[in-house]
């Protein structure tokens, strides 16, 4: 319905996609059936349902795909994709990533088959030269990348790639659609932790593929989701359904409160630096620019002066930031990173990673102030 519609507000605000049965009912429903009679569209839920449809439906539109699959975790969704590549495949990933799947990508991928070789985040010139001579079937690209926030061009990334017959594959849960749109920029799939700002409330675990194409290979993830029986339920797809009608507004916030706090800590005394690619001076800046629209996104790291010592003392003291894992909820978040991530980490010990949520900017900045100082 509405498919005149295109302004991702819109979208998101009039869930535009799902089906709302005609009883004058305002919200969407929670569809829990499990099975459905036969020559009505649907059949068992593994494969499809019809609550789980509406959230696709409003994913996909938001990205500008010809299909999305939800799934009961990012990782899912991740591991899906790269496992529907088939045993051989060798595909390229960036040094810096979501720390899970990195770790997935050196300790469990060999399983099924996949073998992995790294780029420098952001270094296109590397990505050029690792396609030219290792021709990999796929390039993964995460940007900006958890948790230091690089930034990488799609546009080049894209080009290069396809030039040499490989797909490629961005986890754009950081972005999100509001921001960046990867398939315009060549995407193959684009991947989300919908967990994160998709849902925005810290409260579902989700994963969403979107595809440029509808495509055999499209088919084949469909085919290993229903195989492995990793479907999101229905009542999960709800939640990010209501979650999702309040994207657009939750992600200008996130990147409004974002920039006020980078701009507070990128030149204080404590700090050694911020990584945010909405400040001019950060690396990212220019690209990030061009490919991401309306703002830089709700997530940054600060790396304080005073080593592992002074950032496992900060988290400590913060009151409004709450010390947690996970990211992209209407409450901010800050973690000391490089303990999570563990001994093998590229993260360094220094660094803060904050989810900047939708509080006011002033009373953030006053806790991170309190917190840094004593
Ligand atoms: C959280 C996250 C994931 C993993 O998603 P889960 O929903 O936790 O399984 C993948 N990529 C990024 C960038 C993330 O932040």
């Amino acid at each position: 319905m509405h498919d005149e519609f295109k302004n991702l507000s819109t979208i998101a605000a009039a869930a535009i996609g799902a089906e709302i049965p005609d009883t004058g009912d305002i919200a969407p429903h929670i569809k829990p059936a499990t099975t459905y009679e036969k020559g009505k569209g649907y059949s068992y839920y593994r494969n499809d349902g019809p609550g789980l449809s509406d959230a696709e439906a409003v994913v996909n539109k938001l990205e500008g795909g010809e299909g999305a699959l939800l799934f009961s975790s990012g990782m899912a969704a991740a591991t899906h994709l790269l496992i529907a590549m088939g045993h051989g495949a060798h595909i390229l990933v960036p040094e810096t990533m979501y720390w899970f799947l990195r770790f997935w990508t050196e300790n469990q991928g060999a399983t099924f088959g996949l073998t992995f070789t790294r780029y420098p985040n952001g270094d296109i010139d590397a990505v050029r030269a690792a396609v030219g001579n290792l021709k990999p079937d796929a390039v993964w690209v995460e940007t900006p990348a958890n948790p230091d926030w690089s930034v990488t061009d799609l546009a080049a990334v894209a080009e290069i790639a396809h030039a040499a017959g490989a797909k490629v594959f961005v986890d754009s849960t950081c972005a999100t659609p509001i921001l960046t749109r990867p398939i315009d920029f060549g995407a193959d799939v684009v991947m989300h932790s919908a967990t994160k700002y998709l849902n925005g409330h810290s409260d579902v675990l989700a994963g969403a593929l979107i595809t440029r194409k509808a495509d055999k290979f499209w088919q084949k993830i469909t085919d290993v989701r229903t195989g492995l029986g990793s479907t999101l339920g229905a009542f999960e797809a709800w939640l990010l359904l209501r979650g999702l009608r309040t994207l657009d507004v939750r992600v200008k916030r996130h990147c409004e409160n974002a920039m006020r706090v980078a701009e507070a800590f990128h030149e204080h005394p404590l700090v050694y630096t911020v990584n945010y690619p909405g400040l001019p001076t950060d690396p990212g800046h220019e690209v990030a620019k061009s490919q991401m629209t309306g703002g830089f996104g709700g997530m940054m790291s600060i790396r304080v002066n005073g080593g592992g010592d002074a950032a496992a003392r900060a988290v400590l003291r913060t009151k409004l930031f709450r010390n947690a894992t996970s990211l992209g909820g209407v409450e901010s978040l800050i973690e000391h990173r490089a303990p999570v991530e563990g001994p093998t980490t590229p993260t360094p010990q220094d660094l803060l990673r904050l989810s900047v949520g939708l509080e006011d900017a002033d009373d953030l900045i006053a806790d991170l102030e309190q917190a840094l100082g004593q």
